[in-house]
């Protein structure tokens, strides 16, 4: 039986890892598990991230999914549950982070909870309220141009109520500044007001840890993932190398890389400069039927000996575009993603352990078709990104460790860096 004290639920598969990560450092074993398990917990862990994919999907699947997480890790154990979003707030018009945490709250029986997305690691803070994103506010950062969730207004209190039918209030600096019972009494007087959820001011890791005692006991808290520092205290636990412990690393080693972004852009070019092999995939060719996975897996098979090798269809913008323009968005995606998730399972069939994968949307595709359904955390590389461990179908049930990299985390010599942190 596990000693599960804190269950999470996040909106998507790499801010899932993003949170467990921030967990981990925070001195929690976590488990991250691929959607709503079908079978009890089995694991030994402290917290347990499931990531759904339910950031904009239609509201009333959103809300049936989280749910049933919910219920899942209430069976576990859970003492507290974490709904877990993007740190720019991301959602549509509709929701789905307000109709989520309303229906979370009413399942709850919680009259009151709070909501932000500060993570200031990663250069998100919240002040009076307003979202910034390094030094510009939310909807001057270029999230006012997302494709799937435009964000134009930077004042998440006015975000929030748009999207519940709680009233919404905040909770600011000059409160979180004074510490958790200033919190404390803050959040008694809006409770009295009848306010149901309050976003809350935080532009350091001190805020954040000053919030911390302040959320004890609350039965759901919503946030980004930079929240998580402040809550392992509550439960007695402090940070400590053994939460990130993993089994040892063997096998043989390589990085896939799906992701198109400028970040990873860079950890390409800067692989290939160590002079490691690497293999470019052509988009077009998948698509004019020539058998591209064979051939990479041909190529790889005799100098994955030697050390690692790169598979990408990272691409420039322009090459991106054009492809596009011939295949289709969402086509040129699709195939690309499951050419790159065959590939990552032929690799573990080679006899790879030690799997990078970049992009968000690639990371999902192949720890599908790794047959994985969950990953212990372990280790952070780069902020945002630790090395897991999962026990993979692909590799007849065995262990493989597995770092999955969103877009734009990382630096430069991300793919090198990592099996130095992981050996
Ligand atoms: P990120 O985390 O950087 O957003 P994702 O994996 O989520 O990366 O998304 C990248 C998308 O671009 C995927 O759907 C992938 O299949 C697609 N893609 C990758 N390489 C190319 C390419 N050369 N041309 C067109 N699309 C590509």
């Amino acid at each position: 039986m596990s000693k599960m004290v804190l269950g999470c639920i996040a909106d998507d598969f790499t801010g899932a890892t993003d949170l467990a990560n921030n967990l981990v450092r925070a001195g929690m074993r976590v488990v991250q598990t691929i959607g709503v398990p079908s079978a009890p917990l089995a694991a030994d862990v402290d917290a347990v991230v499931v990531a759904l994919k339910s950031r904009t999907i239609a509201p009333a699947d959103a809300i049936a999914q989280s749910l049933d997480a919910m219920k899942w890790l209430q069976a576990q154990g859970a003492q507290q549950i974490y709904f877990k979003y993007c740190s720019t707030f991301d959602s549509t018009a509709a929701g789905n982070i307000g109709p989520v945490t309303e229906a979370l709250m009413d399942a709850l029986g919680s009259d009151f909870t709070i909501a932000t997305p500060a993570f200031p690691d990663n250069k998100r803070t919240v002040f009076k309220g307003y979202l910034f994103v390094g030094d510009v506010l939310l909807n001057e950062s270029g999230m006012q141009n997302h494709p799937l969730t435009p964000m134009t207004d930077p004042n998440l209190v006015r975000v929030l109520q748009a999207q519940t039918k709680r009233e919404v209030g905040l909770i600011d600096h000059t409160v979180v500044a004074r510490g958790a019972d200033a919190v404390r009494e803050r959040i008694a007087e809006l409770r009295n007001d009848g306010v149901g959820v309050a976003v809350v001011d935080a532009v350091s890791n001190d805020d954040l840890l000053r919030l911390g005692p302040a959320l004890a006991a609350m039965p759901l808290v919503t946030a980004g993932s930079g929240v998580a520092i402040g809550l392992p205290a509550n439960f007695g636990i402090e940070p400590s190398s053994q939460a990130s412990a993993l089994p040892p690393a063997k096998g043989l080693q390589a990085v896939v890389s799906g992701s198109c972004s400028i970040a990873t852009n860079r950890q390409v070019m800067n692989f290939i400069q160590t002079g490691r092999p690497a293999m470019a995939i052509d988009p077009l060719r998948i698509a004019s039927g020539v058998d591209v996975t064979a051939e990479v897996l041909a190529w790889a098979a005799p100098l994955l000996a030697d050390g690692p090798v790169l598979v990408y269809s990272t691409a420039e913008t322009s090459a991106v575009k054009s492809v596009q323009g011939r295949l289709g968005v969402e086509e040129a995606g699709a195939m690309v993603e499951r050419t790159i998730a065959a590939i990552a399972r032929g690799l573990v069939a080679l006899g790879v352990r030690q799997l990078v994968v970049a992009g968000g949307e690639t990371s999902g595709a192949c720890v599908q078709a790794l047959g994985v359904t969950q990953m212990q955390i372990g280790p952070q590389i780069d902020p945002g990104v630790p090395w897991c461990h999962a026990l993979a179908a692909a590799a007849d049930g065995a262990g493989v460790h597995l770092t999955l990299k969103s877009g734009n985390f990382g630096a430069d010599d991300f793919f090198t860096k990592a099996f130095k942190v992981l050996a």
